[in-house]
């Protein structure tokens, strides 16, 4: 990664080219947090497509804590995906946590992402560097930005040069009141340090729906060049991170006020 520098990750989608690196507009990526079924993902591209979304996410593997939580529909979450995107335009981003699955998860992406749990999965990281969709890498929970770095550098030196930097929330002493820490301060700080676009996501960032606006708005203040919010249509039944998804009200509700801060396409 390049010292000084501030450069651009373009991603073609089915509406056209979306730019990460201008930091206005802010790119939106929005969606649930996994793909359950068929009439929600495309509900809810269309649903987050209309505020003004540019991707949707939406999981078809899932990197749960626990063996017994919803793992995911795998292969068959990203025809839905696919599905999902001719019905909206939008690109899709999805996360990829097997060397084994990275072939047909990148059919399917636009941008393949790579979770906080397998931030320092080496073989994958190097697998992901050397196919060409656009990575979208999330920081370790317990991740400094130097080991972030360096996991970023594992896809660069494979040979991929669009990577695009995450950050979700850190382990902190404190989590009686949120799921994670969100370090802000990595948009200032990665500026000095790398070209690399960032996005900040404030839903794993919180853990609480309430608390994703204000955090949303602030990570634009600060210059993030893109935002990951989850989305989810019934939020009170959703197989996974429920309690800190947007009901599409909620969604409509912060596009308007981050237009206001900050000019999100
Ligand atoms: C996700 O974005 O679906 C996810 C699992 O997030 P993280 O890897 O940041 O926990
Ligand atoms: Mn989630």
């Amino acid at each position: 990664y390049r010292n000084g520098e501030h450069s651009n990750v373009t991603v073609s989608t089915p509406s056209g080219d979306v730019t990460f690196g201008q930091k206005h507009p802010v790119v939106i990526i929005s969606g649930p947090c996994s793909v359950e079924n068929e009439e929600m993902i495309v509900e809810t591209a269309k649903a987050v497509k209309a505020a003004g979304a540019s991707f949707l996410r939406g999981g078809a593997y899932k990197p749960r804590t626990s063996p017994y939580s919803f793992q995911g529909h795998g292969e068959s979450a990203l025809e839905l995906l696919a599905a999902a995107r001719d019905a909206s335009g939008l690109g899709i981003i999805t996360e990829v946590m097997d060397t084994a699955d990275v072939d047909k998860v990148s059919e399917v992406a636009d941008i393949v992402q790579v979770g906080a749990r397998n931030m320092q999965n080496f073989p994958l990281l190097k697998k992901i560097g050397a196919q060409d969709k656009p990575v979208f890498l999330k920081r370790g929970m317990s991740a400094t930005i130097d080991d972030w770095l360096m996991a970023a550098e594992y896809i660069l030196a494979a040979g991929n040069s669009n990577v695009i930097l995450c950050e979700r929330g850190i382990r902190t002493f404190d989590r009686k009141y949120v799921r994670n820490t969100i370090d802000l301060a990595v948009i200032p700080v990665l500026r000095s340090l790398t070209h690399l676009p960032i996005a900040i996501d404030p839903s794993h960032g919180t853990g609480v729906a309430s608390y994703v606006l204000p955090m949303a708005k602030a990570a634009i203040a600060a210059g993030t060049d893109s935002l990951m919010i989850e989305v989810h249509p019934n939020p009170a039944k959703a197989l996974s991170d429920g309690p800190q998804s947007l009901t599409f009200d909620a969604f409509n509700h912060l596009m308007g006020e981050l237009s206001v801060v900050g000019n999100a396409v």
